[in-house]
């Protein structure tokens, strides 16, 4: 990176970053099967509805292996599992024993982190970076950490008696496979529950290579099922009668129906949505930074993120430097090939999230926002969207309220504290936000006021198992993660 002095202000040039050698990863690091059956009782079994769907990759748009389909039979199968497992082992197990086969469960994806990060990267298109150094050890420590807790709950919960709900239902999406199945699953363990995961239909691979780790970490058979499929094999387990919880993280609108279909049933929820967050730059922040953090906000796994910091506030004075400042590192960042070590930003999930996206971009320039995006050439085949910011957004916007789920940002001004709460908190959602600014009582002030689960100072999507997660208002209710994250897995009396 070369530095430049340019009308007096000082250009960061970053250009060069395009030049770099290809440094792929090697695909021979993945062991994909032809064929996926469904992991039901600690074995692999052909689907009842006898059907299989496709799951590709959207890099290249090959196809990488097919995997069952679930109807309503096959999901009762993997709930009867789960039912027996819970009543004739699992809640009867000593809490230090379930500890050691959730420990063995972290040290083995630890121990194959670099399959579980390619397959990862190859079924979602996330670039091999980020997998590599976020999701998959991310994954790990989940698993370590609640395996902590499995033998410490009268600790967590003290003169209250911990008590396991059941068979909990676990729904996880496609932006961060692996992680979502650990974020589920190990609490869910931890706590005495037995579980039916049903990852999301582009992105089952990793979910399927857990299952061959659980199988060979001889967990008890039907304590963990995972079972693959689109919309209808959720909607199955959501209505299950021998459901005890449900766990969906996923789409305010899918959240919205889960609700209805349990409204007066015995079953529990937990719901982690959608987001539109604030993310706030004060004309005292160090701006190179916030601008880094900007970048890691948005365009992070191509901004599929619920926590994306997908609005931008900027303070007026500082406003044109920081949209100069954020134009110019748009610049740096490459798009392309996930697999390819340099790569910044790769494959949209799929086809169809890419149109959902291409959607909001005509959107925003017909609302009469104006939109840049970066100069970089994308890939001829494969599902590829440009770094973008808007700018002349009005609040009342459909890009500004409504969650894109892309590397997509719109921009806005502000004058004076009050101004930017009310801005930041005019949202249905409720689930992150970020402040940058050199001052901590402006921190405190800001992070008291904002309505959101999750609100970072002076950096952005940081993740820890210790730390609670979740939302407000539309991005759902329930926390996973810490301590938090026990209690909805818990009946306390
Ligand atoms: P969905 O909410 O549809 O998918 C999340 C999970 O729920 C998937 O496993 C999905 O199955 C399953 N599902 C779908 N319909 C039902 C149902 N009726 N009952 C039970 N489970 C169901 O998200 P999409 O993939 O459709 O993405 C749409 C939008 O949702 C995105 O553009 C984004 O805005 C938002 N989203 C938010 C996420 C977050 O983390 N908050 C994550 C993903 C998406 P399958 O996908 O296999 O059909």
């Amino acid at each position: 990176m070369a530095k430049t002095v340019k009308n007096n202000t000082l250009k960061l040039k970053f250009e060069s970053s395009r030049n770099l050698a290809p440094a792929p990863e090697s695909k021979s690091a993945a062991k994909i099967s032809e064929r996926y059956d469904l992991f039901i009782d600690g074995k692999f079994e052909k689907p009842l509805s006898k059907k299989y769907f496709d799951t590709i990759n959207p890099a290249t748009e090959e196809r990488l292996a097919e995997v069952a389909e679930a109807n309503a039979a096959d999901v009762n199968k993997a709930v009867e599992a789960a039912r027996n497992a819970y009543d004739k082992t699992w809640k009867k197990m000593a809490p230090k024993e379930r500890a050691k086969y959730i420990y063995r469960v972290a040290r083995m994806v630890q121990e194959r982190a670099r399959e579980f990060a390619v397959i990862e990267t190859l079924d979602g298109g996330k670039p091999i970076r980020e997998s590599r150094d976020f999701d998959v050890p991310a994954a790990a420590n989940h698993f370590f950490y609640y395996a902590g807790w499995a033998d410490k709950l009268e600790y967590a919960f003290p003169n209250r008696q911990a008590q396991p709900l059941g068979v909990a239902g676990q729904i996880i999406p496609w932006n961060f496979p692996l992680l979502m199945a650990a974020w589920k699953i190990a609490p869910a363990l931890a706590t005495g529950n037995t579980v039916v995961l049903k990852p999301a239909e582009t992105t089952p691979l990793t979910a399927l290579k857990l299952a061959e780790i659980i199988q060979e970490a001889d967990l008890p058979p039907g304590v963990v099922n995972i079972i693959t499929g689109a919309g209808a094999t959720g909607a199955a387990m959501v209505d299950h009668p021998d459901i005890n919880k449900i766990a969906f993280t996923g789409s305010t609108d899918v959240g919205k129906i889960i609700q209805r279909a349990i409204a007066g049933t015995n079953k529990k929820a937990t719901l982690e949505l959608g987001g539109k967050a604030a993310n706030i730059i004060f004309d005292d922040a160090a701006l190179d930074q916030a601008v880094e953090g900007v970048v890691n906000g948005i365009f992070f796994n191509q901004g599929h993120v619920c926590c994306a910091g997908s609005r931008l506030y900027v303070q007026e004075s500082v406003f044109k430097t920081v949209v100069q400042k954020l134009k110019d590192r748009m610049e740096s960042l490459i798009v392309g090939d996930p697999m390819d070590k340099n790569t910044d930003i790769g494959a949209i999930n799929s086809k169809q999230q890419l149109e959902v996206i291409n959607t909001y971009l005509s959107i925003g320039q017909k609302e009469g926002a104006e939109m840049y995006q970066s100069s970089c050439s994308l890939p001829k085949k494969g599902f590829y969207c440009r770094p973008t910011i808007f700018t002349n957004v009005a609040q009342s916007n459909r890009i500004a309220q409504e969650e894109i789920f892309g590397p997509v940002l719109t921009i806005q001004s502000f004058r004076t504290d009050d101004e930017v709460i009310e801005k930041a908190n005019n949202t249905p959602y409720g689930l992150s936000a970020g402040v940058w600014t050199d001052k901590g009582s402006k921190i405190f002030n800001m992070t008291t006021k904002l309505k959101a689960g999750v609100v970072w100072a002076n950096t952005y999507n940081k993740f820890d198992p210790t730390s609670p997660f979740g939302g407000y208002k539309e991005s759902g209710y329930g926390r996973e993660g810490g301590l938090h994250g026990l209690a909805p897995y818990l009946n306390l009396v």
